[in-house]
């Protein structure tokens, strides 16, 4: 598949560690380089605003999906190619999977981790065939990477379903990983006859 838009979710805050920044920086810069769309969620605050602004700042296209209640919080983004200010965030996930040909998590609190658990169940249901990548930077993943292989060992999840998501600590090989991606995991229930 080859992919065009990739969604990403990220904090809205910019953490402690300059290393998290930097990341951001570097993610929206290779989208804009290889002439990718960034979604994201259209704010101006930590991660999120750091990303778009690197996006934007190599010539890059980028649509912010915002809902209304946070569009002051979160400081709706006024330079972007695009925003669309929806009704709730529901609708803001929809809006942005509907746009996204892919999904990226850069390091972020608890919206972060909802926003990527959230698609990665849409993908395991076979409610889309979309790659899903986790940008790891100076290993603030390596929990939640150890505790999936936990959920996987104790019988959980299925270990096809758990490599939906590729770990990478360069946007370079993440992006080229997403865009090599074959959708060929069987969804959830396929195979299993009902009871
Ligand atoms: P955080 O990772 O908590 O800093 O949040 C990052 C982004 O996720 C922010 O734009 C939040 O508004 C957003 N967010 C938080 N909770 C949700 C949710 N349930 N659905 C969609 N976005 C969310």
């Amino acid at each position: 598949m080859s992919i065009a838009s990739v969604c990403v979710f990220c904090g809205a805050s910019t953490g402690t560690n300059p290393a998290y920044r930097e990341a951001a920086v570097a993610l929206g810069r290779a989208l804009a380089e290889r002439k990718l769309t960034l979604v994201y969620g259209g704010g101006a605050v930590g991660l999120m605003g750091i990303v778009a602004d690197a996006a934007l700042a190599a010539g890059g296209e980028v649509i912010g999906i915002i809902p209304q209640s946070l569009k002051d919080k979160e400081i709706g983004h006024s330079g972007l190619t695009r925003l669309e200010v929806v009704d709730g965030m529901h609708a803001r996930k929809a809006r942005m999977a509907e746009l996204s040909d892919a999904f990226v998590a850069l390091p972020g609190g608890l919206g972060t981790l909802e926003e990527l658990f959230e698609v990665w169940t849409w993908g395991q249901l076979g409610y889309h065939g979309k790659p899903l990548g986790l940008l790891e930077v100076n290993g603030f993943y390596g929990q939640l990477t150890a505790f999936l292989d936990h959920i996987v060992g104790e019988g959980f999840v299925r270990e096809p379903h758990r490599d939906m998501l590729q770990v990478s600590e360069s946007p370079q090989t993440l992006l080229d990983a997403l865009d090599a991606w074959q959708p060929s995991v069987l969804p959830k229930w396929a195979e299993q006859k009902p009871s």
